[in-house]
């Protein structure tokens, strides 16, 4: 695929990267988006039943499993006749050996490197965040935090009953930032000592936070 762009969104639950992948796939005419969890959630055969399992618990699925996900969906994409101008990741990598992974893949598959981008939100703003977010229960997507105050009854992506997550409490919540400490971390050193990081600051208004992402790949000249 010639000039494919790989993006790896990386941030603490609540960092709102989510939000950045989608108002960035915009600007692209053709983008595959690759979710971890839904990749889970969608999987079957040998240890889907497991992985699921350890989903629902709150658990963390090992990296093999994970990797062999997204090697799965990579040589797909690799064979596939349609050609993407990029390729989105959400919520991966997690560790350090699923960041190293996947540079290799990546590499072998495509010929680049993938392009980590972290959104950088301080541990304080997660919990101010993750304590009042609302969830669809359909589609899974957060309420964007600017429209909170309108006190919002249906998701505004499919109309669907929002809800609070049982994991947005706030021993769950320190528990996701601790993993990402002992975790992720390691994965963005990575990165950083190579100097591929691209840090976004997520303070503020998602907008506010896309113009920034926006700028930074336009110096960069990635767009
Ligand atoms: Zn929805």
């Amino acid at each position: 695929m010639p000039n494919l762009k790989v993006f790896m969104f990386i941030g603490k639950s609540g960092s709102g990267k989510g939000t950045q992948i989608e108002f960035l796939e915009s600007k692209f005419k053709s983008y595959f988006h690759i979710t971890t969890s839904s990749l889970i959630t969608n999987s079957s055969g040998p240890f889907s039943k497991e992985a699921k399992k350890i989903v629902e618990d709150g658990g963390l699925v090992p990296s093999w499993f994970v990797i062999y996900l997204l090697t799965n969906e990579l040589l797909k994409l690799s064979q596939s006749k349609k050609k993407f101008q990029a390729i989105f990741f959400e919520g991966s990598p997690r560790s350090l050996v699923e960041a190293q992974l996947l540079d290799q893949i990546i590499w072998s598959l495509f010929n680049i490197k993938p392009i980590p981008i972290l959104i950088d939100v301080t541990d304080k703003e997660v919990k101010n965040r993750l304590l009042i977010r609302l969830v669809c229960k359909k589609c899974n997507k957060p309420v964007p935090p600017e429209l909170l105050g309108a006190n919002p009854k249906k998701c505004s992506y499919c109309g669907g009953p929002l809800e609070k997550r049982k994991d947005d409490n706030l021993s769950a919540i320190n528990n996701r930032l601790k993993f990402f400490k002992d975790e992720v971390v390691p994965a963005l050193v990575y990165y950083q000592m190579q100097k591929r990081l691209i840090i976004i600051n997520g303070q503020g208004s998602v907008k506010e936070v896309f113009q920034r992402l926006l700028k930074s790949l336009k110096t960069k000249k990635i767009l």
